[in-house]
């Protein structure tokens, strides 16, 4: 791999060569270089897939076209796919989150979103077919607009719950928002994506039980933060065998230095069964996801990852992440600048500063009254070290 020095000369080199080389040269280039801005974003800029390509490059797969269109809980080893290792990767996350691997199912989807339109889709045919009848979703209006989107493509009757100031459901607002007559699905929050609010699910639960005849589904979206809880004290926020859930949906490519987005959905069997039986012969199964190709590449590259990372390596990268976190938060008190973080988080948001800091580092807008109007968020990922957030706050400090 090329290091940050990569220069003119050498790309200038390769140009007499070859210039499509050339023209992806200087492209890389300047792409490796902003990486080491990048601190606005989700995303793990230490990818973690070198060894993999170095093997892939050797294998003869990277001269064979694999497709995992099929059920990994179902590979009779005939397709060409890596079935087989996506069940490896799916039975690994599984007992994480508290699922038992005999009640276990679950696909690598193509992203957080991908596995929320599996979550919404599931519970809401596994509720039709419960009760007959079609549910009404309920998610906060801090939740990631994903569950708008996939609601309004489903043609899904939604309430959009208003959220309190540290972007949680207000249960209040739950309570008076439901429909009696009609079953509940519901999306937990784990993680909003601009103030990294927590749905307070004992709580909410609490206020669903209130409801005797309600019948309800709860699907969980952690796109960021389900790729590390599991490995913190916080572990029982996302256990269901804790906080009872029937599905959840996490990224690939947040925590875990994938190279390219790829997500996790994990559900129950009993889920799995209770859908619309679309029987496919030339697959020789039950086919209830959404997708028929997917990704043979982006499982095997978690399972390559997983393979090469250990549970005290996931734990000390998740607390890194969480301190670091916790010591901007206090870094931005001592500078007198308005910050909040929530507990979970890896999200600091905070005043906005100045425009040319906004620019330099890509920080997301977000605007919210009750905290002084215009805010910015710093997601404190692997590769934001104190020396990078330091940086950040020369910066702020020069610019204040
Ligand atoms: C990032 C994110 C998503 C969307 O995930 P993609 O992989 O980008 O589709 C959904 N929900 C939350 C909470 C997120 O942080």
């Amino acid at each position: 791999m090329k290091d940050d020095k990569t220069n003119g000369a050498t790309l200038k080199a390769n140009a007499g060569i070859d210039p499509i080389e050339a023209r992806l040269d200087e492209f890389a280039a300047s792409i490796y270089a902003r990486r080491s801005r990048e601190i606005g974003y989700p995303l793990n800029q230490q990818s973690r897939l070198i060894g993999f390509y170095k093997w892939l490059m050797g294998s003869g797969m990277n001269l064979t076209m694999v497709d995992n269109a099929g059920d990994p809980f179902m590979d009779d080893g005939g397709l060409m796919s890596t079935l087989e290792y996506e069940r490896e990767v799916l039975e690994f996350f599984g007992p994480l989150f508290g699922f038992d691997l005999n009640d276990l199912w679950g696909i690598v989807t193509f992203s957080g979103t991908d596995g929320n339109n599996h979550g919404l889709y599931f519970g809401a045919k596994y509720l039709e077919r419960k009760t007959g009848k079609k549910p009404v979703l309920y998610v906060s209006d801090a939740a990631h607009y994903s569950s708008r989107r996939l609601a309004d493509l489903q043609n899904l009757d939604m309430r959009l719950i208003p959220s309190d100031v540290h972007g949680r459901m207000i249960p209040e607002e739950l309570d008076k928002a439901i429909v009696d007559e009609r079953p509940a699905l519901v999306v937990y929050a784990m993680g909003t994506t601009f103030k990294g609010g927590v749905d307070d699910q004992a709580t909410l639960n609490a206020v669903l039980a209130k409801h005797p005849s309600l019948v309800v589904y709860r699907h969980i979206d952690a796109a960021l933060f389900g790729g590390y809880l599991p490995h913190t004290k916080y572990r029982d926020f996302v256990d269901r065998r804790v906080q009872p859930f029937d599905s959840i949906a996490f990224s690939g490519h947040k925590i875990f230095g994938m190279d390219e987005p790829a997500g996790i959905f994990l559900t129950t069997r009993e889920v799995k069964e209770n859908q619309n039986p679309f029987q496919v012969s030339y697959l020789n199964a039950n086919m209830p996801m959404i997708n028929c190709s997917r990704s043979a590449l982006s499982p095997l590259k978690i399972w390559w990852i997983i393979q090469h990372t250990s549970r005290e390596e996931f734990e000390r990268q998740a607390a890194e992440m969480l301190e670091n976190a916790a010591w901007l938060k206090g870094e931005f008190d001592k500078l007198g600048w308005p910050a909040w973080l929530e507990p979970m988080s890896n999200t600091v948001y905070f005043k906005r500063p100045p425009q040319e800091i906004v620019k330099k580092y890509g920080l997301a807008p977000d605007h919210d009254d009750r905290l002084g109007g215009d805010l910015s968020h710093l997601i404190v990922m692997q590769h934001v070290s104190k020396e990078r957030l330091t940086r950040f706050l020369d910066d702020l400090k020069a610019a204040q």
